[in-house]
């Protein structure tokens, strides 16, 4: 008996830490009306979608990539959904100068920021690592540098208004991920910055808050090409992954996962089994 309760207090204390901690607040669209954010990689999949729901909420909205002709389609979709307002900039996070140009824009067209979403991802190749250090370089530069440059840059903004990063990661920056090396890594590079970021804010008590996104498979168009076949999963929808990624941001959360059961729950096993873990990840592929 005293063993059972020696287990069971504990445990219980568990269940009520996480019960509380899990339902501390809610979401509620209103919490994003007339909120100034930037999208990035919002000319298709998830970004596309966040823009529709910011849109929705009634959200400023500016978004960026390298195709015009879909961003002007987005930013119409937005403004006939109900955005505040919508707008694009369009070009390439290659370029360390365009990533800056961007916050600049917000700043002279809406007058400061609320949120930057940080989406947008390079074309990579899936296969076996094939030795190619150049496109290394140059996935880094899209996938981290640029989210580096963008963040140094909206801080004034993001300080002023106590605002909020988001930072769209995925289950190959938190653990390996074979076929796509290149990309995990930039992945990783994400979670060391983005946390160790966190850590400096909450030294110097800036109120700006990171969520990363811990993202699984999702239904978009690039990743269904790449991936559908080989993958055993299904893969979850991109318009319910851009809803969770707002509520986790506007709640202020420090990571988020979606989906929880295939990217949360097999985390737990990798400080305790990572060789299952590991062995779990290669079972998802044919
Ligand atoms: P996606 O459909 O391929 O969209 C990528 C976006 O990035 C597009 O808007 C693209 O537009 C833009 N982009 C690509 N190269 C760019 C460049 N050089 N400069 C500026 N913009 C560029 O991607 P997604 O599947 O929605 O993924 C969105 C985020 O979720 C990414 O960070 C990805 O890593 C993460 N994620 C996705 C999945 C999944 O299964 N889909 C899983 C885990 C994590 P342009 O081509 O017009 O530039």
């Amino acid at each position: 008996m005293g063993r059972l309760q020696k287990i069971l207090i504990p445990f219980l204390g568990l269940v009520l830490a996480f019960w509380f901690y899990s339902a501390r607040d809610t979401f509620k669209p209103e919490m994003l009306r007339g909120k100034r954010v930037i999208v990035t990689g919002a000319s298709t999949g998830i970004g596309e979608q966040i823009a529709y729901h910011l849109a929705r909420m009634g959200s400023h909205i500016l978004i960026t990539a390298r195709t015009e002709a879909k961003l002007q389609n987005v930013v119409q979709r937005c403004l006939e959904l109900g955005a505040a307002s919508a707008r694009f900039v369009s070009g390439t996070m290659e370029d360390t100068a365009f990533a800056q140009h961007v916050v600049r824009e917000a700043q002279t067209s809406l007058g400061g920021l609320d949120m930057l979403i940080l989406n947008h991802v390079g074309a990579s190749y899936f296969g076996f690592f094939d030795g190619d250090v150049e496109h290394v370089r140059k996935l880094l530069e899209i996938n981290f540098l640029s989210y580096v440059a963008m963040t140094t840059s909206a801080l004034p903004m993001l300080k002023e208004s106590e605002g909020s990063i988001v930072v769209v990661s995925s289950m190959a920056g938190k653990v390996g991920f074979p076929f796509t090396v290149p990309y995990s890594a930039t992945k990783f590079a994400l979670d060391g910055f983005f946390s160790s970021l966190r850590q400096e804010f909450t030294i110097q008590n800036i109120n700006v808050s990171i969520t990363l996104c811990i993202l699984g498979f999702i239904d978009t168009e690039r990743a269904v090409r790449a991936a559908a076949e080989v993958l055993r999963e299904r893969p979850a929808p991109r318009d319910e992954c851009a809803l969770e990624i707002l509520k986790g941001a506007a709640l202020r959360r420090r990571e988020l996962y979606y989906r929880y059961s295939s990217t949360r729950l097999p985390l737990l096993l990798r400080d305790c089994a990572a060789e299952l873990l590991d062995y779990l990840v290669r079972s998802r592929y044919r």
